[in-house]
């Protein structure tokens, strides 16, 4: 975190989308405050949060914004979505179905958002390694396939999500400049 008075130079609102229960808010707890639980409550409300980082010596300032339990298909409304420039899309590597979603995320989000926004595919709890049911392989398809960036991550062990928002906030921060 910038301490009071210190300059940003730039503040980038990236959103967090995919369906419930694929660990968005625990991704943004451990990107924002470093802390995991396990038994997360279904996020309430609008909310975001926000961290400092520094890229290329330019101090600049991530707004990530986390669905409020509206995961539905077409429930996120278009205010969510409304100047991100950037998009962290989640599913849970041990529900297939959370993966099978992702064409319709793409699709709400293309329709919804500006159209050079920096999407990566992340598939998240690869602490669940015994409980696999999609492959590195497919997802890495897909995600060539739609020209996205892509990691697996464990919000539970810290495993790729700092590498992951610093991904696409680089990416971001390389089309500004
Ligand atoms: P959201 O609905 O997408 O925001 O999902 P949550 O962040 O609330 O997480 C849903 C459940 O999955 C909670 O019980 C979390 O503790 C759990 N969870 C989230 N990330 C991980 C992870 O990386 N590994 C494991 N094993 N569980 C996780
Ligand atoms: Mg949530």
């Amino acid at each position: 975190m910038a301490a009071g008075g210190e300059k940003i130079d730039y503040v980038f609102k990236v959103v967090l989308i995919g369906d419930s229960a694929v660990g968005k808010s625990q991704i943004l707890a451990r990107f924002a405050h470093n802390e995991f639980s396990l038994d997360s409550k279904a996020t309430i409300g609008v909310e975001f949060q926000t961290r400092t980082l520094v890229i290329q010596h330019k101090s600049v300032k991530a707004q990530i914004w986390d669905t409020a339990g509206q995961e539905r298909y077409r429930a996120v409304t278009s205010a969510y979505y409304r100047g991100a420039v950037g998009a962290l899309l989640v599913y849970d590597i041990t529900k297939s179905q959370s993966f099978d979603h992702i064409p319709r995320w793409l699709e709400e989000l293309r329709s919804h958002a500006d159209k050079n926004i920096v999407i990566m595919l992340v598939g998240n709890k690869t602490d669940l390694e015994d409980q696999r049911a999609v492959t590195t392989e497919d997802a890495s398809e897909l995600a060539q396939k739609e020209n996205l960036s892509f990691l697996e991550t464990s919000a539970l062990e810290a495993t790729n999500v700092e590498t992951a928002f610093q991904t696409v906030l680089t990416e971001i921060f390389n089309i500004v400049n």
